[in-house]
């Protein structure tokens, strides 16, 4: 068994009602981490399961020391069960982030720490299929499109939080305070080098998938308001738009005036009011969203920047957190 103190690699699993995939993740973890030439631990983290889950995590975390259990309040949701893991972890060489459903193959712990161990700072995993329903399958695919298009830096698609992350990434992910958590979003926005690795996605082991279409909804809005300003960019240039048609109705209509004489009495000026004044609002609105934008970008509180090396006293330290 490995030794506590020289664990190199954390692996987390959130795990919510997930009793009916238990014992499978935990033969397979085991038969992973007994292998490895590295030294890991993993950590469950139980978000608020109503099953039997809870009980199972601390079974298994009294008879292997290799796994550590985090036993939520309640529940939080994945991304904030994947953060308080994020906050434990003890490998100094980074963490694994998986489902707790084995959709992630643990055994690719293997693949993404040779990549790390060649520079690289977060590996995360591409999904080359998707077993799930075609709805789902086309939202999915809409979604990562439609975000990659409008975010103001670049979130790779198709990439889930199943990732490998070095320590430094996890050290400032921690640092992140914002309260709405899309993990994949921050882990683009921290930045380093970054490398996708494709895999075939498995099915749900056992159980049913505890993502609902509001909870998708719920992630798919924290990817878009995070990281994009786009939603309320657009208002103001609504509100421009109809400004300028309404301007160009107008010239119109003096035109059909003064030629034709067939524009009914008081009809231009009560449209070209509605219209113009629309445009209007659409606008102040928009200019009060940028500086509600901007608030809201201030309270997030994100580090202002991520340092890569420092160069001090003559000597270059690899430095994670300044
Ligand atoms: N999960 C969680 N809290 C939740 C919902 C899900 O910890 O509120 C866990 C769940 O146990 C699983 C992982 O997050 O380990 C992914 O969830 P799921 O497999 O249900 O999502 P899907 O793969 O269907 O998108
Ligand atoms: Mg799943």
């Amino acid at each position: 068994m490995n030794n506590i103190t020289g664990i190199d690699i954390s692996i987390i699993a959130p795990l919510y009602n997930e009793e009916q995939v238990f014992s499978q993740l935990i033969e397979r973890l085991q038969s992973v981490i007994d292998k490895t030439p590295f030294a890991c631990e993993v950590i469950l983290v139980n978000d608020g399961s109503s099953d039997n889950t809870a009980a199972l995590i601390e079974e298994i975390c009294l008879k292997d020391s290799r796994f550590t259990g985090i036993l939520l309040s309640r529940n939080h949701g994945h991304q904030l069960a994947v953060t308080a893991g994020l906050a434990s972890v003890r490998g100094k060489q980074g963490a694994m982030i998986i489902d707790g459903d084995l959709q992630d193959p643990p055994e690719l712990v293997n693949e993404f720490y040779k990549l790390l161990q060649q520079g690289y700072d977060v590996i995360y995993a591409v999904r080359k299929n998707r077993k799930e329903s075609f709805l789902k399958k086309m939202a999915y695919a809409v979604y990562y499109r439609l975000q990659k298009k409008i975010s103001s830096f670049n979130i790779p698609i198709d990439s889930g939080d199943f990732s490998m992350l070095s320590r430094r990434v996890v050290d400032n992910m921690s640092m992140m305070p914002e309260q709405s958590r899309y993990l994949r979003g921050m882990r683009a926005w921290i930045g380093f080098k970054q490398i996708g690795y494709e895999y075939d996605r498995d099915e749900r082991h056992a159980g049913e998938t505890k993502y609902s279409w509001s909870k998708l909804f719920e992630l798919a809005f924290n990817g878009i308001f995070n990281f994009s300003d786009f939603p309320v960019r657009i208002i103001s240039r609504l509100g421009l738009i109809t400004i300028f048609f309404s301007l160009i109705y107008f010239v119109y209509n003096v035109y059909r005036k003064i030629y034709y004489n067939d524009v009914p009495h008081g009809f231009t000026a009560t449209i070209l009011a509605i219209i113009m004044f629309s445009g209007v609002q659409l606008l102040s609105l928009g200019l009060i969203g940028e500086y509600v934008l901007r608030i809201y970008n201030q309270v997030r509180n994100r580090p202002l920047f991520i340092v890569d090396k420092i160069i001090q006293d003559g000597r270059e330290n690899p430095a994670g957190i300044v």
